[in-house]
């Protein structure tokens, strides 16, 4: 009905649906080249970082006091008009926060009451995060990271991000930063850093004032060799030394398996959590189901245990010949049918 009487009210100004299709074409050019012209495009990430000296210090002696797990925190200060993050006052983890081999959740209490304090009271923003890789051998982003963040931007329409991966050596730790875009997705850009080598005029203010609020870290002095790459040959460290993560290079396989689950085909929402043995449970939120995959402590010798939907499935395949992520990945595709991909 209402066609008709677009197609009658159009007629009559000599046009028809086709040549204001045409007529919207060419707005959309002449939008797109006006955008070129005078650099209205999406910005890419930037390549550099802002930081004072003083909250490098103070993230370095945060990754210090977790050397074998992961660690975080959150990022206030400011953008450049260039779109570069200025990091002006760094928080640690809160008390409540859960510190695994693989992932890191702040304590969202602690986040909150201070985030709240710090963008009402002192004008900054919440501009990124940071968490460590502690000795994982990964000092990047891991894909599981770039998807959450990601999806985090789009879906709170924050237009840019800065997410710094820490890694740590048993004596000194590192701090590398990544600019996410919203328009770009998953593509972060490396920064390079420019660090302001004073203190950071509101360390000092803040500290004392939220004094009753903050939680600092233990480790008395910051060590960095941010040139350091970290080492990934490695020691047992968890109580069971013979569960498989207790392997260093097993850790950076969990992670590979996180990766994987939270990529295509999957496109999984992963969560991992340890048990009181220390053993390692994945739960998987995706389109068809919710899973449930736990690895026994004979892991990688015999194969997971997994449930859908609550029920246990027990029509798998568990083929390990040495490469636990080639063999976790044909055990997933086996239950979900995943063809060949
Ligand atoms: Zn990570």
């Amino acid at each position: 009905m209402k066609i008709r009487i677009l197609k009658k009210q159009l007629k009559r100004r000599g046009l028809t649906i086709n040549s204001l299709v045409h007529f919207w074409d060419e707005a959309q050019t002449e939008l797109s080249n006006k955008r070129a012209l005078h650099h209205e495009a999406p910005s890419a990430p930037s390549t550099h970082a802002y930081i004072y000296r003083s909250e490098l210090d103070y993230i370095s002696r945060c990754i210090l006091d977790y050397k074998n797990i992961e660690t975080g925190g959150q990022l206030f200060g400011y953008w450049t008009s260039e779109g570069s993050p200025v990091v002006v006052y760094a928080i640690g983890p809160g008390r409540n926060a859960n510190h695994q081999v693989a992932f890191f959740n702040q304590d969202m209490d602690y986040l909150v009451t201070i985030g709240t304090i710090l963008v009402r009271h002192y004008g900054l923003h919440h501009i990124g995060e940071w968490h460590s890789h502690h000795q994982l051998g990964l000092a990047h982003p891991s894909g599981h990271d770039a998807s959450t963040m990601a999806d985090t931007i789009r879906n709170k329409n924050l237009g840019r991000f800065l997410l710094c991966i820490g890694n740590c050596t048993e004596k000194e730790s590192a701090l590398n930063p990544f600019n996410f875009v919203q328009e770009y997705g998953y593509n972060y850009v490396k920064a390079q850093w420019r660090v302001y080598d004073i203190e950071s005029p509101y360390r000092n203010l803040v500290d004392l004032e939220l004094h009753d609020l903050l939680e600092h870290p233990k480790t008395p002095h910051a060590r960095y060799n941010m040139t350091a790459t970290p080492q990934t040959s490695g020691q047992a460290f968890t109580q069971d030394n013979h569960y498989w993560i207790s392997k260093k290079e097993n850790r950076l396989v969990l992670k590979n398996i996180l990766d994987f689950l939270s990529s295509s085909p999957v496109n999984g929402i992963c969560k991992v959590q340890m048990d009181e043995n220390h053993h390692v449970h994945i739960f998987i939120k995706h389109d068809k189901a919710q899973e449930h995959i736990y690895f026994p402590k004979e892991f990688p010798l015999m194969a997971p245990i997994s449930t859908r939907d609550g029920n246990e499935i027990s029509d798998y395949t568990w083929d390990f010949n040495g490469d636990i992520l080639k063999a976790f990945i044909n055990y997933y595709k086996s239950f979900n049918h995943y063809d060949g991909r």
